[in-house]
């Protein structure tokens, strides 16, 4: 299992929405490492691990499960992309169990 991901990219044009993203702020908002025509990732392989849902989840494996986890995160993307009117077939939509 791996957390659903849409692809919208929203993350990488607000990075200056957290602390832990904000320096890698290119001024603006967008991350530098984000190639604004392909909307790709150009450190995809390489990215910072707070940029790695999976990966991160064992530094808060004290505090909440998997699916909690998955739950906050996905509340973000939906945050954004409702913020930014990102097409209603992006959302994540996670299987309650
Ligand atoms: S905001 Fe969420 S769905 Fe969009 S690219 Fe980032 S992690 Fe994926
Ligand atoms: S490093 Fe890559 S995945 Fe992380 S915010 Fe920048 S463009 Fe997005």
């Amino acid at each position: 299992m791996a957390f659903p991901c849409s692809g919208c990219g929203l993350c990488c044009h607000h990075v200056d929405r957290s602390e832990v993203t904000l320096p890698l702020d290119r001024g603006d908002g967008i991350c530098r490492y984000l190639d604004c025509v392909s909307n790709r990732c150009r450190i995809y392989t390489n990215r910072p691990l707070f940029c790695r849902i999976d990966d991160s989840f064992p530094l808060f494996a004290e505090k909440m499960t998997l699916s909690e986890f998955y739950r906050v995160n996905a509340d973000v993307c939906n945050w954004l992309q409702n913020e930014h009117s990102a097409p209603t077939s992006m959302r994540i939509k996670l299987s309650e169990k």
